[in-house]
């Protein structure tokens, strides 16, 4: 029994039933019709048959109009009361839960999808279209010249520029570091170098408060083709080598894995895996 209630009580929880208010009144209306109509039906049988075997002291139609009314009101304002407290505590534990789950998904520093949703929602969609790394350039200097907390609000003035020009219409997160993941929904590679080239100039145009004066960052790009369900870890990595290959050339710029390919063939015979 209990183990039934914790069921119901989660199911509750998890599908938003008590969402607003008028969910939480519809509950409490269900349970005092039922409650009272037992109540009612109960208290009716039992006094037909203590009248039956002649044991009620007083006759049947007072106890069914004195008794039955009176059970009725206590019946449904008891109901309602318990109904009510119970449908608010699960209101409030499901409001808990949404802005939990919420905050669990979300970066604190740059309010886009930490790494775990946006992996999550990468590998939940099984469309074609365009991965993009993006890394911030020698931003290890900006920590080192203005402090890390100058390094922080670059941080979040570039999530700013990204979540402008991505959201809503496709993926954009924050991957760790100065490392950030976007999924361009289209299979168009001249949509893809639009929203790329956006998202550069603005980070490029950007000048962030710091102190003693602006700092000003730029941003490389690695972009990868998605398709066939091809997986993240396969897109991650050739999107990284098209990085390495923007950074080599200069950074603030960004490069397709298929222009990366040839340059990169005679350095990958030196070094391998991730090389920044
Ligand atoms: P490159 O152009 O090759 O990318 O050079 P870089 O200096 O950006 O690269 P590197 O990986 O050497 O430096 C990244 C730095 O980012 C190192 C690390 O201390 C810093 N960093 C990582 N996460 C945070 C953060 O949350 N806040 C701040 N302020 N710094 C961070
Ligand atoms: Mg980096
Ligand atoms: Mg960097």
């Amino acid at each position: 029994m209990r183990g039934r209630l914790a069921l119901w009580l989660r199911a509750q929880i998890e599908l938003g039933v008590f969402e607003t208010k008028a969910d939480i009144s519809a509950f409490v209306l269900n349970t005092v019709l039922v409650a009272t109509a037992l109540a009612t039906a109960t208290y009716l049988i039992a006094a037909t048959v203590l009248a039956y075997f002649d044991l009620l002291p007083y006759s049947l139609s007072s106890a069914i109009s004195f008794g039955g009314s009176t059970t009725l009101v206590i019946a449904a304002s008891v109901t309602a009361l318990l109904a009510w407290v119970i449908g608010m505590a699960i209101h409030e534990l499901s409001l808990s839960r949404a802005e939990f789950e919420r905050r669990s998904r979300l970066d604190p520093l740059s309010g886009l999808f930490n790494r775990r949703a946006f992996t999550e929602a990468f590998s939940q969609t099984a469309e074609n279209g365009f991965f993009v790394l993006f890394d911030i350039d020698r931003f290890k200097a900006v920590n080192d010249g203005h402090g890390h907390a100058a390094g922080d609000a670059t941080i979040a003035a570039v999530s700013q520029e990204l979540r402008r020009v991505f959201l809503p219409a496709h993926l954009v997160g924050r991957f760790g570091g100065e490392e950030f993941t976007a999924f361009i929904r289209s299979e168009d590679r001249g949509d893809c170098w639009l929203l790329v080239e956006e998202a550069r100039r603005s980070v490029a145009a950007r000048r962030i408060e710091a102190g003693e004066g602006a700092i000003a960052v730029t941003l490389s790009a690695g972009i990868a083709d998605r398709r066939d369900g091809r997986s993240l870890e396969a897109v991650f990595e050739a999107a990284d080598r098209a990085l390495y290959l923007a950074k080599s050339l200069g950074r603030d710029r960004a490069i397709h894995e298929d222009e990366g390919e040839e340059l990169l063939a005679p350095s990958r015979k030196v070094a391998g895996g991730r090389r920044r």
